[in-house]
């Protein structure tokens, strides 16, 4: 079993307008924009990262805006809801906040013990804020909602899989214990120096087609280790176990490699090294177009090409 990883890092979701999705993260869920930059792979689409004050592994939401893109329908082998960490006493705030914002889909319900606020992000996506305790996660205020509201990074997410077997077994193989079943769904919960994202819960749908992704779905999950040495750890233990995992890729905030699960969730395990503050101030993070080395001559063309974010 490995004990390199931490919990999540970051998740990635498709949407169709970044300037919906910019105000839907900033203003309404008061998370902080550290990063405008681009798809690495397709550099003619935006790719903009949210979460606290620096843009901490465990707390970023990060989206590629495809203005073209059909919605997501969803099905098995997809993330389901990604769940948020507030405060305890916090969801009757959200509740009211939410609804004078015109987000659709509140739903309230407990969870394995716990109060969950389930809402629908711009696209449909899937979303619930959880009432944790003794989170120690320092929130960003910055957008306007207080520090005994505003989210603390990710709790966790869950998986719709037409058969979780395999991929309850590759979470065990990852560090995560099962604590917790019922109606068909099981929890997981990452053993080992949890950073706070640090629930899977995995939910067995069998009759249910699969997902396909658009506007609304997440694209990928990346969990978080330390560092490249325990990325590379981490990257012989599943290559040795026989899954096919990419090589090591740059993505100047961190490195990253991706492998398909056999539920058909695609994986990443992503470093916390170097951060969001790499090539620009923490005061002034995710306020430029920022581009990798590779896609700098292409800034002109870009500039003019992506639609301006208004803040
Ligand atoms: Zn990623």
């Amino acid at each position: 079993m490995l004990n390199a990883i931490n919990g999540l890092h970051h998740v990635t979701s498709m949407a169709k307008d970044a300037n919906v999705n910019n105000a839907f993260f900033t203003r309404v869920l008061g998370l902080r924009r550290v990063k405008k930059t681009v798809n690495f792979d397709a550099p003619d689409v935006y790719h903009l990262y949210y979460g606290d004050e620096t843009g901490a592994p465990g707390t970023v939401m990060t989206y590629f805006p495809f203005p073209d893109i059909a919605a997501g329908q969803p099905g098995t082998g997809e993330v389901g809801t990604t769940l948020f960490a507030v405060p305890r006493g916090s969801l009757e705030f959200w509740q009211r906040h939410l609804a004078d914002a015109g987000v659709e889909g509140l739903k309230a319900e407990q969870v394995f013990g716990e109060e969950r606020l389930h809402f629908a992000g711009p696209d449909g996506d899937m979303f619930a804020l959880v009432e944790t305790e003794g989170d120690e996660r320092a929130p960003w205020t910055g957008a306007g909602i207080d520090a005994d509201h505003a989210i603390r990074g990710f709790h966790g997410a869950t998986m719709r899989l037409a058969d979780p077997a395999a991929t309850a077994e590759l979470l065990g193989f990852m560090g995560y214990e099962a604590t917790d079943t019922g109606d068909g769904v099981t929890r997981f919960h990452v053993a080992n120096g949890g950073n706070g994202a640090d629930i899977i819960e995995l939910e067995a749908m069998p009759n249910i087609a699969p997902a396909r992704l658009g506007a609304g779905s997440v694209h990928h999950i990346a969990f978080s280790v330390d560092n490249r040495e325990r990325q590379l750890e981490v990257r012989k233990a599943l290559a040795d176990t026989g899954y096919q995992v990419t090589p090591v890729i740059d993505r100047d905030y961190f490195w990253a490699i991706y492998f398909r699960t056999p539920g058909g969730v695609l994986f990443e395990v992503a470093t916390n090294e170097p951060g969001f503050d790499r090539d620009e101030d923490t005061a002034n993070l995710g306020e430029v177009l920022k581009l990798p080395i590779q896609h700098q001559h292409l800034r002109a063309e870009l500039e003019a090409h992506l639609e301006p974010i208004r803040d």
